[in-house]
């Protein structure tokens, strides 16, 4: 090796190293850095460089990673010098040095010097590699979506820069996502979600942020003049999972938003989030409308929600909730043959309706507290009933779906029905149907096992909502109770579509082998209805508005009906 080639070299090398070792990374200069690699590459002769990049020994085997020309001038032929290196996260990085076939070969001393050259290249890749796994490990999640870390991150640059009260902070769920997964399979399913991720990030912006918090919760930040086209999105939108055979499905979303006030001062994002948590919750539900926007009023219901959630204990323990029950009559013979148990809330001396409190209750788990003190009361009453020598008719008690994540409700359901020794006919459980897989995989198991049991097991609400077929196909139901949006209003509907409707719900549910039960039966007229679509059991207020406990138990005479035919 001449000296003027050895100082050439050195020059080179302290400029390399000056280049890959800026103290801020952003400042990293590429073309200048090549620039560099191929000067050196021409100092000795080398015709072409590549690096080549894995994630793992398995990416390496299989050859699936990143591989880099950083140096080609036609002539690469041979290898002069091969190295490879593992990260500290076991990936894999390759450097490899080519020469002309006819190149002048290279002495030891050139050779050290070129290897030290690569392996400062290889160190620094390794390094900036890293800082990218890092990075992915930290603010994405493993199907690659950013995260919530990621939002908070961003919403701190928007708060420096000042510009957070230009946005809208919003939360979505994706509606019915787990009937989606159900019809088109979970594979194509994260295809669908991935859609429908791309369409609210165009829509959000190139300033915007969008991001996952798991499952199918996704929380964004867009200006606010971006909102309507993020709701036109949310509000349904095809997405394509298999573009070959153009097959779509229609994804929407329930909305929570928040206008971030002009004067807004942000200490962390916690008030941010609680606020479009709690409106993004009141979207859920949809009592009014799939999206709503936090304001004074959503704060108000959120209030009314925390004081009854912290009033119950108390109200539990003092007996407050009280059963009423509602008699299902047999249309034809005016028998009583049932009753629904539905809750009343007797709070300093007036009656609150379930309306007024369930919705808050199952916004946590006192629900399920609840149903359970539900279920002993109404067991409590039947193990009078059998001992005063009365006519005992089953009674349906309602569950709420929350329930279903709890592995020990098959054995609690039961413990309380033993306890008060009474013979499981008597009791039926009514759950409302159901949206999401994994919940269908709960349900299934659930009423199969207390079927076993020789429990009743009731859906409630049918046609409410996304009925889906699956779910009377798949698991054995005894009753199917057709809620009252069904069931025609007016004799003059009783006579289109939704009279047709009924019927062919009715004798479809028939069919199957399953009970119906009408709920809201108001007129005579629908009680005819029922009669002439067989179906034969009506619950409603033509009959009885639910009853307190001794009013119901004068009805347990079960021919007290007749009179109303
Ligand atoms: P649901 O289980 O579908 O109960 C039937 C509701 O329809 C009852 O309302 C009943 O009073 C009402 N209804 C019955 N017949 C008629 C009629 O002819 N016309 C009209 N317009 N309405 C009629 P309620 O008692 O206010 O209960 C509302 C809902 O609250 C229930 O709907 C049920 O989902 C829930 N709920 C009540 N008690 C409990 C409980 O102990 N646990 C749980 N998880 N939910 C309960
Ligand atoms: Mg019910
Ligand atoms: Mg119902």
């Amino acid at each position: 090796m001449t000296d003027e080639k050895r100082q050439a070299f050195y020059e080179l090398f302290v400029e390399m190293n000056n280049c890959m070792t800026q103290p801020d990374p952003k400042d990293f200069d590429r073309d200048y850095f090549v620039d560099i690699l191929r000067r050196i590459c021409e100092l000795f002769g080398i015709a072409k460089g590549v690096t080549e990049f894995y994630q793992s020994f398995k990416d390496e085997e299989e050859h699936n990673g990143e591989v880099l020309i950083d140096y080609d001038n036609g002539h690469g032929e041979v290898v002069v010098i091969k190295r490879r290196i593992i990260t500290r996260f076991k990936g894999v990085i390759i450097g490899t040095l080519l020469a002309a076939k006819d190149a002048e070969p290279l002495d030891e001393e050139e050779k050290t010097k070129l290897d030290q050259v690569l392996r400062a290249l290889l160190a620094f890749i390794s390094r900036n590699r890293l800082i990218r796994v890092v990075e992915k490990l930290g603010y994405y999640d493993e199907y690659s979506y950013p995260n919530l870390r990621h939002f908070y991150r961003y919403l701190g640059e928007q708060n420096e820069k000042g510009r957070l009260k230009e946005m809208t902070i919003a939360c979505l769920n994706l509606r019915h996502f787990g009937l989606i997964n159900q019809e088109i399979g979970r594979k194509l399913g994260d295809v669908v979600m991935k859609g429908f991720f791309d369409l609210i990030k165009e829509a959000c912006g190139e300033s915007g942020c969008v991001c996952r918090m798991g499952g199918d919760n996704f929380i964004l930040a867009c200006e606010k003049v971006r909102v309507d086209r993020l709701l036109d999105v949310t509000a349904g939108s095809a997405v394509a999972y298999d573009a070959e055979h153009d097959k779509r499905v229609l994804v929407s979303a329930s909305v929570g938003l928040y206008n971030v006030a002009d004067d807004f001062v942000m200490d962390g994002p916690g008030i941010l989030m609680d606020r479009v948590m709690t409106a993004v919750n009141m979207a859920r539900q949809g009592v009014e409308g799939n999206v709503i926007f936090y304001d004074d009023r959503v704060r108000d219901r959120k209030q009314v929600l925390q004081r009854l959630q912290s009033e119950f204990p108390k109200a539990i323990q003092n007996r407050e909730f009280h059963v009423y029950y509602q008699p299902k009559v047999h249309v034809e013979t005016g028998e009583l043959k049932g009753a629904e148990a539905l809750c009343r809330w007797i709070k300093d001396g007036k009656v609150v309706s379930p309306g007024d409190f369930i919705p808050a209750l199952e916004q946590g788990v006192e629900i399920c507290e609840l149903d359970y003190y539900m279920l002993e009361r109404v067991c409590e009453d039947i193990a009078r009933w059998l001992e005063e020598g009365r006519d005992v008719v089953r009674i349906s008690v309602n569950f709420s779906r929350k329930h279903l994540v709890e592995t020990d409700l098959l054995e609690h359901i039961l413990d309380v029905v033993e306890k008060y020794r009474i013979p499981h006919e008597y009791i039926e459980i009514e759950l409302t149907e159901t949206t999401t897989d994994v919940e269908f995989k709960d349900l299934k198991r659930v009423v199969m096992g207390l079927r076993s049991e020789g429990i009743y097991m009731a859906v409630d609400d049918f046609g409410v909502g996304y009925s889906s077929l699956n779910l009377i196909r798949e698991i054995p139901w005894h009753v199917i109770k057709i809620d009252r949006s069904i069931l025609p209003e007016t004799e003059a509907d009783a006579n289109c579509i939704t009279g047709l409707m009924y019927k062919h719900v009715v004798s479809m549910i028939r069919d199957l082998g399953m009970e119906v039960v009408t709920e809201g039966v108001e007129q005579k007229w629908q009680v005819d209805l029922l009669r002439d679509t067989q179906c034969y059991m009506a619950q409603g207020f033509y009959f009885d508005k639910p009853l307190p406990v001794e009013e119901f138990e004068a009805r347990l005479r079960k021919s007290f009906y007749g009179l109303f035919l």
